[in-house]
């Protein structure tokens, strides 16, 4: 939570103080309303959720500002709700009967799969969970070596094939050994070629249909960078017609004063965020959860 708070509040501190100082004045005009639905579009919280939260600020410091004048708190709540605390943000990283969970990791590639990958490994290590690497982006040798690279780093099995090979025949092993070797969760690395999206839907349904012979996917992890903006909303998109995403994790928040995607795209895909990449270290990722999340915007 300290590491979350510190990350946000250098990229994105602006909103939530920026909200605050407009919020704070003396009188609130047509012109700071403006202002502030400026600072949250800016923030790529979206139209829509903009106006609806213009809208709630407005009722309640008209009828509460007079009284409390807790300006703080009152954004706190609201911004609380619009990220939402009705979603199930756990993981399902564990099978059931004996079996591994499965969890695939897909999203365009230089989004953060392979790092994301790594990161989540070393968090189930860390609980004592054994984990197994599947290498399943074999078109890119590099994202094969870096996943490599991650499976030492962290101490677990990675399954590769020869460059080139079937991912499905791929990920198939790396399930196949985790169920051989009683593992309780296998992780598979994805290809994010989005330029060919019916090449890719054949590819990623494939690797999810071989998988389910011996084990289930229990989670659909989608990778995106934070960064990247609406584009990235329209990956998502696309992704989430490719398969059935159970779960966002939004990686360069470290890097983005973008927050405000995360309302969108939960919107977008109707899923909850369950994860934020905060850096390229291997600790540089954390649950997601709303309230820490907004007490990072606010500082
Ligand atoms: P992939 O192509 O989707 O597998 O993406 P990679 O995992 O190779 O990541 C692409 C680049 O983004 C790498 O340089 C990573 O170190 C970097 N990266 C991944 N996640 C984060 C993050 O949360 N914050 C920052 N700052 N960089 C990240």
């Amino acid at each position: 939570l300290v590491r979350l708070r510190q990350r946000l509040s250098r990229s994105q501190g602006g909103l939530g103080q920026g909200l605050l100082a407009l919020l704070s004045r003396d009188r609130l005009d047509e012109d700071t309303w403006e202002a502030i639905e400026d600072t949250l579009l800016t923030a790529d919280i979206g139209v829509a959720p903009t106006q609806s939260l213009v809208d709630k600020l407005r009722t309640r410091l008209r009828v509460e500002g007079g009284q409390t004048h807790d300006t703080r708190a009152v954004l706190r709540e609201e911004l609380i709700e619009l990220v939402g605390t009705d979603m199930d943000r756990r993981l399902q990283v564990t099978g059931s009967d004996g079996k591994p969970g499965v969890v695939l990791v897909v999203g365009v590639n230089g989004a953060g799969k392979t790092t994301t990958v790594g990161k989540i490994a070393r968090i189930l290590v860390a609980e004592d969970l054994t984990v197994t690497l599947g290498a399943a982006d074999t078109f890119r040798a590099a994202a094969v070596d870096q996943l490599a690279t991650w499976g030492d780093r962290v101490g677990v099995a990675v399954v590769r094939g020869p460059e080139g090979s079937d991912p499905a025949s791929v990920a198939f092993e790396a399930v196949k050994q985790g169920v051989d070797q009683g593992i309780d969760t296998v992780l598979v690395d994805t290809a994010g070629r989005l330029q060919n999206k019916a090449g890719l839907m054949d590819e990623l349904s494939k690797v999810k249909r071989v998988i389910e012979k011996i084990a289930p996917v229990t989670e659909v992890l989608l990778v995106l960078d934070a960064t990247t903006g609406q584009n990235g909303l329209i990956q998502a998109r696309v992704f989430s017609e490719i398969v059935d995403v159970t779960g966002i994790v939004l990686t360069k928040l470290d890097g983005s004063a973008k927050g405000g995607i995360v309302v969108q795209v939960q919107r977008e895909l109707g899923v909850p965020v369950k994860l934020v990449g905060l850096g390229e270290g291997p600790d540089d990722m954390a649950p997601f959860d709303a309230a820490a999340f907004v007490d990072a915007l606010l500082g």
